[in-house]
């Protein structure tokens, strides 16, 4: 095995020899290996000058920053403001709505990038996939009236209000109701695991807006509707939260004979759970980004730690029982962002990529579990100290095995859509 002096070594060499003899190293190694001997990962990626500035950004949020949002369970409000103002926050929306209408392959460099340097996109990443579904489904009218102040980061929308308690994973068995009366909506039901409600002007809810038994597929008969929260009458809304093992703002929602004005449904009524299915792509490619610059994140720790820690004379990184596991987290997190790029080269094609932005979410998210894993073994007890980051950005990556959408779900999508096998459920 080289050890990593011999491989910089070995490494620097060619490039040298590469240098002196004119030779091109395309063809030798691909492209994207092109060696950095500063970083522990060194390939090149795409959208390096949005990576550079977020990164930037996140200098002013450092581990202490989060941990004291972590332990206080607040809002990290300055984070968001500052991804606002710099305009990442509303890097999807597009420039005649005054967003900086970029692709989806730079929301995603932006998720991975907060993430890799140990930030936490969760307080508002949701904004950059919900407001897909008003961009493609809502009218002129809705969208001149919302996107504007969503891009300047007046108005947020942070939540997205689907899963309910009784109906879970069964979307199309969510309770909430919406009946037509005179102008408005009226709401009743209840959500669960809003998150974010609290620190969001504007809700994207699923609801009822044709009884199941009445329909003749059960995905038909829901609505979607872009609730303006500031505007439902007192005691008609009410947004509990919901204490977590990590820093999420998650809540329940109640509604009792909440009004909501028709003017909010977006799109045609009854087709709501289309509009919904159709932002899914995006969901699950930014949030396997976010995966992915965790597992960057644990393992640049990891292999820090373990070539620096020394026991028994020596580094601990030089056993193979503590380096293995890290070496596999990488080998994981590197595949899994391979079929992350194939997702953002299907959908910025046009392509519908269903299954890949399934798989790049279930891999990246086992990618980061099995990072979290090596990394916390690695630091020993000093893992389970608050000041080492670890224990929180463990439990953060613990989420992704169970939301937006669980591991199970994904393996049945790809067993059935993917496979052709019968459907399980
Ligand atoms: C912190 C947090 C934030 C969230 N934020 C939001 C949000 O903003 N908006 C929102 O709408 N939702 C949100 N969710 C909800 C999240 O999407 C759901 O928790 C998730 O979809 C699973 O639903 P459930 O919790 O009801 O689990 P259940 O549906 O009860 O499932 C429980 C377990 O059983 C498994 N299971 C269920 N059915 C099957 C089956 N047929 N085959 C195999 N396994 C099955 C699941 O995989 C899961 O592991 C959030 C959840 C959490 C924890």
């Amino acid at each position: 095995m080289l050890s990593n002096t011999l491989l910089e070594f070995t490494a620097a060499a060619v490039w040298e020899m590469a240098a002196r003899f004119s030779v091109s190293l395309q063809g030798i190694w691909p492209e994207t290996l092109k060696l950095n001997l500063n970083n522990t990962m060194n390939y090149e990626l795409d959208h390096q000058d949005i990576r550079d500035g977020v990164k930037q950004l996140c200098t002013d949020f450092p581990g202490e920053y989060w941990r004291k949002c972590d332990r206080e369970q607040t809002y990290p409000q300055e984070f968001v403001q500052a991804l606002t103002d710099s305009g990442y926050l509303g890097a999807l929306i597009p420039e005649e709505y005054g967003g900086s209408g970029l692709s989806l392959s730079a929301g995603a460099a932006i998720l991975e990038t907060i993430h890799h340097e140990g930030c936490n996109a969760a307080a508002c990443h949701a904004q950059m996939y919900t407001m897909g579904t008003v961009l493609r489904h809502g009218s002129d009218a809705q969208k001149e009236k919302y996107l504007p102040g969503i891009a300047s980061g007046n108005l947020r929308l942070q939540a997205f209000g689907v899963t309910e308690p009784t109906s879970g994973t069964d979307t199309t068995a969510l309770r909430t109701t919406a009946v037509r009366r005179g102008n408005d909506f009226i709401i009743n039901g209840q959500k669960i695991w809003t998150s974010r409600a609290e620190y969001s002007d504007l809700m994207l809810l699923l609801c009822r807006t044709m009884p199941r038994d009445q329909v003749q597929k059960r995905t038909d008969g829901l609505s979607v509707l872009l609730v303006d929260m500031g505007q439902c009458p007192k005691g008609s809304l009410t947004i509990r939260p919901i204490r977590t093992m990590m820093n999420h703002a998650t809540t329940e929602v109640f509604f009792d004979d909440m009004p909501v004005p028709q003017e909010s449904l977006i799109g045609e009524e009854g087709k709501g759970f289309r509009y919904i299915l159709s932002g899914m792509n995006a969901e699950r490619i930014l949030i396997a980004s976010e995966c992915i610059g965790d597992a960057k994140w644990f393992i640049e720790k990891a292999s820090a730690y373990a070539s620096e820690r020394s026991i028994f004379g020596r580094p601990i990184g030089q056993n193979q029982g503590v380096q293995f596991p890290i070496a596999k987290a990488y080998a994981q997190m590197r595949s899994a962002e391979l079929m992350l790029r194939e997702a953002i080269r299907l959908y910025e094609a046009g392509e519908n990529p269903g299954e890949e932005a399934n798989m790049a979410k279930m891999l990246a998210a086992d990618a980061s579990w099995a990072a979290g894993e090596a990394c916390l073994q690695t630091h020993g007890g000093f893992g389970f100290a608050e000041e080492y980051d670890i224990e929180r950005k463990y439990r953060e990556a613990r989420l992704y095995q169970v939301a937006p959408i669980s591991t199970n779900l994904i393996l049945s999508y790809l067993a059935e859509h993917v496979l052709g096998m019968p459907r399980s459920y």
